[in-house]
């Protein structure tokens, strides 16, 4: 449980001018994220919160797969990046000298750090495959960051990779991740749709986008209403309008969206840079095939203040929310009646506080009930529950519900069940 008077950020009435985007003018407005400058923001307690639900979700889905977390440097070396021409090739990568001249970059992307990570344990066909992960920070040198946490130049990131000895077995386990993206978007509220297969950037073979309708995206997809055909307009040959060419039972809508996922294919690239062999059955050596599988952390996060808030402000859905309760007592003059109030109070918070993510107290009793439901609404856990002398009067508390704004009055007894 969290006092609301010992939290220290307060709401805002205003986000910083310079902010366009509604994600962050909201989270900025309601005390989640502090803004530092454009794409790069830090999150303070109640969406550092939010940021742990969304990390825990994906991390339950991974090793459920047979995901090995890990967590690798940030702070890379220039001479893997050299090696795959990514040094010269990726315009987002950031290079750092030191004083002594010699050459870092920051990890955007993990690929020149995890490949050689695998080459040291995996010898045989027996050691494969193998899916290593990382939930942590990444770098890139974006030009256009306006998009709010949904576009930073440091962000969030669960980069998956992954090790094979054939194409069928990529394959396969392609299958597997997507099913358990769909878990992971759905648990955060959302739900994407996968574009199908097209060639991917820097040389890489094929990638699979996961996508969420959403105004603030930055990609344009067209999508079958009827079956799940969904492909990224920029390189498709087809338009709105024309009959779904996997079931022709719809025409194609088209809309924006942003890219919560991606799945990259990347083949024996990365394999081959580093000299990295396994040996088969028949003791011939072969390079790996190579996936990476990432999920954009806090650009989910951006995308669900985004897609699911209203003109009052944030609503969260029950697995992010920063709280799952928010109970708020209002007093009035008569000190008996206050007695009891907080009385019921307390023994609704010791319940309450051990279900789902727990309870924040709004304890801000010398205020206005309107700024205190404001700021509730601005916050946007699920579950308000006020006590007041009205609400025992009607035999119990007024319970409200974030997403629908629908109230009802159920007994103490029943809360506290
Ligand atoms: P985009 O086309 O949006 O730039 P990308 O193709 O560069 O994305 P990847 O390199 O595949 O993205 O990164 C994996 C995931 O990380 C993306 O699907 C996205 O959700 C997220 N992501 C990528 N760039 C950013 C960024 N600058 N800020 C926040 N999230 C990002
Ligand atoms: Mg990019």
């Amino acid at each position: 449980m969290l006092k609301q008077s010992h939290l220290f950020t307060h709401t805002k009435k205003e986000a910083p001018k310079d902010e366009v985007s509604k994600n962050a003018q909201l989270l900025i407005r309601a005390g989640f994220v502090h803004k530092e400058m454009a794409g790069v923001y830090s999150y303070l307690p109640l969406g550092l919160r939010v940021l742990t639900h969304v990390e825990r979700i994906i991390r339950e889905e991974m090793d459920a797969i047979g995901g090995q977390e890990i967590r690798m440097a940030t702070l890379h070396p220039a001479d893997p990046w050299k090696k795959t021409g990514g040094w010269d090739a990726i315009d987002v990568l950031f290079k750092l000298k030191s004083r002594t001249d010699n050459e870092y970059a920051l990890g955007q992307s993990e690929e020149e750090i995890v490949a050689p990570i695998a080459q040291e344990y995996a010898f045989s066909y027996k050691d494969l495959p193998i899916a290593l992960y990382q939930i942590g920070q990444k770098y890139r040198d974006e030009l256009r960051a306006k998009s709010g946490i949904m576009r930073g130049r440091e962000f969030g990131m669960k980069d998956m990779y992954s090790f094979h000895t054939s194409q069928e077995d990529f394959d396969t386990f392609y299958e597997v991740v997507k099913k358990s993206y769909i878990t992971i978007y759905e648990r955060c509220g959302l739900t994407a749709k996968v574009t199908e297969a097209s060639g991917g950037s820097f040389s890489t073979k094929i990638s699979y986008e996961f996508m969420v309708l959403t105004d603030a995206g930055e990609d344009m997809i067209l999508y079958c209403e009827t079956c799940d055909y969904c492909i990224n307009e920029e390189i498709a040959k087809i338009k709105e309008g024309d009959a779904c060419p996997k079931c022709a039972k719809s025409s194609l809508k088209s809309g924006k969206a942003s890219e919560v996922g991606n799945v990259f294919d990347l083949g024996q690239k990365y394999a081959k840079a580093f000299e990295f062999m396994y040996t088969d059955e028949k003791g011939e050596k072969h390079y790996p095939i190579m996936g990476c599988f990432g999920i954009g952390v806090t650009r989910l996060m951006g995308v669900v203040a985004e897609a699911l808030s209203d003109e009052k402000g944030l609503v969260w859905p029950t697995e992010l929310a920063p709280y799952s309760f928010h109970v708020l007592p209002l007093l009035g003059k008569d000190a008996d009646v206050n007695a009891r109030i907080m009385k019921e109070v307390d023994t609704l918070i010791a319940t309450l506080d051990r279900k789902e993510n727990g309870v924040l107290f709004d304890d801000r009793t010398d205020m206005s009930a309107g700024a205190r439901f404001t700021d509730a609404e601005l916050i946007g856990i699920p579950t308000r529950i006020v006590i007041s002398e009205k609400s025992l009067e009607k035999g119990g508390a007024e319970v409200t519900n974030r997403h629908d704004g629908t109230t009802t009055i159920p007994s103490l007894e029943s809360l506290t069940a």
